[in-house]
Order: C-alpha cells, then sequence, then structure tokens
C-alpha cells in the first residue's frame, strides 16, 4: 500500500478509536460525578463492553500492517514532523499492546476493577485481611503484565513505561535518594523554627457558595478556558478531558475549611489547562496527547504550589479574597501566606505539605520496588509501611486505613503510578526556574496579576509539543538540561526558608 494512503487510513482508524475512548471518559465523568446510584451496574457493564472493543481496535493486525507501510518512507524521514511521530507512537502503542494476551488482558481488568470496588469498602471497615487477596491478585496479574510486556533491566521498569515513557527504576533510586535526604534536613530545621503558622484561620466558617464562586474566579483568571469547561464537586478532584472545547474539573467544598476546594480546584485546572494547550487540529493522534502523568502533574502543582502559594500570588489575591469572607476580616496577608504554606508530618498523602509529600511518595515507591523485585510480600506490607513512616516521618499510623490501606492505587493495578507526582514536583521547579530565566522575575508579574506570560511560556515549551519528545527530551529541550532534583531542592529551601525564618 501507497505510504500517504496507509498513513490516512491508519489515522481515520485511530481517530475514530479515540472517539470512543472520549465517549467512555464522558461516561467515566458521568459515574464519577451524578449518576444515580442504581445505574453503577448498568455503567460497569457498558465499560466492560467499551473495554473490549478498544483492546480488539488496538491489536488489529490491520494497524501493524499500516505501520509497516509507514515506516522508513518519506513521509517519516524528518522525526520531528507530525507524521513520523505519530507513527513512531503508533507503533509504541501498538506493540505494547499485541504483547499483552487476551486473557491476560481480560483478568486484568477485572482484578483491577474488583480491586479498586473491594478497597472502597474495605477500607472503611479498615478490613487489612480482607483486603489482602484482592491485592495478592493484582500483584501477581501486574507482575505477569511487565514479563509479557518486557524490560531491559527489571520489571519494575515495564510498569513505569506506562506512565513516565522512558523512566527508569534505578535513575528514579537517585532522584529520591537526593530528594528524601533534603526532605528531612528541611524538615529537621521546620520543626526546631520558633515560626508557628496560624492553620486555625484556614478552618473557619468559609461558606460554600462564596468558595465556588472563588474556584471559578480564581481558574479563569490563571488562564482555564472556563467556555471549555466547568467546576462540579466531587469527594476525589479529578480533570477530565473529553476532547477540544470540553476539559473539566471537579473539586470538593468543605463550609469550614479553605484550602481544599481552592487548592484542589487550581490543581485541577492546572491539568486543564496542560489539555486545553494541546494542538486541537491534533486530536486523536499522539501530537495532540499529552506526554506522560509525570508532566502532567508538573503543570498542576506548579499552578497550585510555585504560583498559587507564593506570596506574589497572595499580594494580588487576598485583598480580592478578604472582603467575601467574615472569617478573613481580621487576617494579615502575612499570616494567610504562611498558613497555607504550614508544614507538619502527617500520615495522609493527599493533606500532605509540599516539604514532606515527596517522603510519602519515596515511601510507596521503596515499596513497590522491593515488591517487584521480589524483596517483600503483600504479607508484610503493613509492617513494612510503619517502619518507613517512623523512619521518614517520625510517626506511625494506628489503622490500615491512614497506613497501607489510605490510597485508591494498589487495589486498582497502579503500580510505577506514584513516581509521576515526585516527578511532576521535579519538572515544575526546573520548568518554573527556566521560564523565570526566561520572563524575569515572577513574584513579580504574579503580583500585578500577569499569568499569562507564564501560560504562554508552558504553552510554547510543554503543551504545543504533545508526545513529540519523550518527557525526559522535552523538559531539557524547555529547561536546558535533563530533569534534577536539585531544582526542587533550592524550591523548597528558598520558600520554606523565608516562611519559617531559616538560615
Ligand atoms: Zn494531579
Amino acid at each position: 500500500m501507497e505510504p500517504q494512503l496507509a498513513y490516512e487510513a491508519l489515522k481515520a482508524f485511530q481517530i475514530d478509536t479515540a472517539y470512543y475512548q472520549s465517549l467512555g471518559a464522558l461516561a467515566g465523568w458521568d459515574q464519577r460525578t451524578y449518576i444515580p446510584h442504581r445505574g453503577h451496574a448498568h455503567r460497569a457493564r457498558q465499560f466492560a463492553a467499551l473495554a473490549r472493543l478498544l483492546h480488539a481496535r488496538k491489536t488489529n493486525p490491520q494497524v501493524g500492517e499500516w505501520l509497516q507501510a509507514v515506516e522508513g518512507s518519506a513521509l517519516t524521514a524528518d522525526p520531528e514532523s507530525v507524521e513520523a511521530v505519530n507513527v513512531r507512537e503508533w507503533r509504541r502503542d501498538y506493540e505494547r499492546a499485541v504483547r499483552v494476551p487476551d486473557d491476560l488482558a481480560v483478568a486484568l481488568a477485572q482484578a483491577q476493577s474488583e480491586g479498586e470496588s473491594a478497597w472502597e469498602s474495605l477500607r472503611e471497615a479498615d478490613d487489612w485481611t480482607g483486603f489482602k487477596p484482592y491485592l495478592k491478585r493484582v500483584l501477581e496479574l501486574q507482575r505477569e503484565y511487565a514479563e509479557a510486556v518486557g524490560y531491559e533491566s527489571e520489571p519494575y521498569d515495564a510498569l513505569l513505561e506506562d506512565y513516565e515513557p522512558g523512566e527508569r527504576a534505578a535513575r528514579l533510586e537517585r532522584v529520591f535518594e537526593v530528594l528524601g535526604t533534603a526532605s528531612r534536613r528541611i524538615l529537621d530545621q521546620i520543626m526546631g523554627s520558633k515560626v508557628r503558622p496560624p492553620v486555625g484561620i484556614l478552618h473557619r466558617p468559609y461558606p460554600v457558595e462564596v468558595q465556588r464562586e472563588i474556584v471559578y474566579e480564581v481558574t479563569g483568571a490563571l488562564g482555564y478556558d472556563l467556555e471549555g469547561g466547568r467546576i462540579d464537586p466531587t469527594a476525589h478532584p479529578f480533570e477530565l478531558a473529553v476532547g477540544p472545547g470540553d476539559v473539566r474539573i471537579t473539586t470538593r467544598y468543605y463550609p469550614d475549611y479553605f484550602n481544599a476546594a481552592f487548592f484542589g480546584g487550581v490543581h485541577e485546572a492546572g491539568h486543564a489547562m496542560y489539555e486545553q494547550g494541546l494542538p486541537a487540529e491534533h486530536w486523536g493522534t499522539p501530537m495532540g496527547q499529552a506526554v506522560s502523568m509525570g508532566v502532567h502533574e508538573s503543570q498542576s502543582r506548579m499552578w497550585e504550589n510555585m504560583v498559587g502559594r507564593s506570596l506574589g500570588f497572595w499580594r494580588y489575591f487576598f485583598p480580592r479574597l478578604q472582603p467575601r469572607f467574615a472569617s478573613l476580616r481580621d487576617v494579615r496577608i502575612e499570616d494567610f501566606h504562611r498558613a497555607v504554606n504550614a508544614v507538619k508530618p502527617s500520615l495522609i498523602r493527599v493533606e500532605a505539605d509540599e516539604v514532606t509529600y515527596n517522603l510519602h511518595i519515596l515511601i510507596r515507591f521503596e515499596i513497590e520496588l522491593a515488591l517487584f523485585r521480589g524483596q517483600l510480600e503483600v504479607d508484610d506490607l503493613p509492617d513494612a509501611w510503619n517502619a518507613k513512616y517512623r523512619y521518614y516521618l517520625g510517626i506511625s499510623p494506628a489503622s490500615y486505613k491512614d497506613g497501607v490501606m489510605q490510597d485508591v492505587h494498589w487495589g486498582s493495578g497502579l503500580f510505577g503510578y506514584f513516581p509521576s507526582y515526585t516527578l511532576g514536583n521535579v519538572y515544575a521547579a526546573q520548568l518554573f526556574s527556566q521560564a523565570e530565566s526566561d520572563l524575569g522575575p515572577l513574584e513579580s508579574l504574579l503580583e500585578q496579576g500577569s499569568f499569562a506570560p507564564l501560560l504562554s511560556w508552558l504553552r510554547e515549551k510543554i503543551h504545543r509539543h504533545g508526545r513529540r519528545y519523550p518527557p525526559r527530551i522535552l523538559v531539557q529541550r524547555a529547561a536546558g538540561e535533563p530533569p534534577r532534583a536539585e531544582y526542587l531542592v533550592r524550591y523548597l529551601e528558598k520558600r520554606f526558608g523565608d516562611i519559617y525564618e531559616l538560615d
């Protein structure tokens, strides 16, 4: 077949697949927001049918034939051209899909969905013994999956590849070593500081209707296009891209706590702005897709933390916020800024501050690696978990629910996913530093409410490239050198050194 014709046929086929996927995404959004309680069983059957359809399309031998007709042709001669990128990434996706035997794919999907439901009810009941068999099953299948898709040095690398293409366990160990040592040092200094952020001011009455207006206002001001988005309330915030012109987020509201809705909203808006910045003309092909979970997370964390928790941002936004809440009338901006940056070792990852957050991830990474290197068994997980929390954070959970069972990830088979959160922080610090070199002092831009220059910089350096470069190369091209943890360390030292008056 003529290469151009093969490319067009393949592209049309893949875009159709993306339409089916995006209908699934819409059904997923509905399932996590407004579905009636009795609709869940039918929704699960819809998802199963869709999963069968998508698996068949992703492993369709015709895809392999089209790829063969295009590869090596003039169409892919320039490796950075749209066609070459799409073909390279379609090949990668196809090879990974066909290496997984159909019965393993079915078993994985089933075990993961059962594991997730089991986690939901058993976590509530703090029932580790009940949960263990589900976890063992998921882990066993994930090990089979790693063997099926293949790897160079170790099975864990095969799993990382699904979330952070090109990332390797050995390299992550070095990142976490640098970050772990620095985080514990900064945490020790903070614990010895006399500064006590007045966190109580965040736990006052904050009427939910006003919080909702504020979340719309701030995310819109930062650059989230609300004509192409919406913000709904959920227990677990998320961002979901249905397609061009429809990228949604959720956040959670508490009537007597400020941070959750505000920072949850800004975080998810960061994800949404990445999706809104992908080239719409390439939608449904790799050139129009986000490159990795780590890069995704770098966008959300940069807007949430580097921007949203900076003094510059609050100099701009606090005067707008204060008149709207009676609870803030007697609060000084410096105190508010300190409160939203308060650091305290805690048991729960999703509530962690910026300094301890990476230690939570480090613990999970070390445990996952030990599981996949055959150095740890599921039976010994709670002991390993508690020992690591004592070692890194000086505290230890009294229940499974606040310990080894706190995250949905393992029950749903998402091994290899956790490092993306820390990689997101690493990339974000490095990109933010480079943006500052290119744009001038960002604090003073933020202080004027000028957010567009940073967003345009991200659009130019990150968003518009889709999957053109692997994550490490993308960051290197944007920031001038490959990802390194030192930028994040410096950022943490500066921000928390100022706040806690450390020397
Ligand atoms: Zn996120």
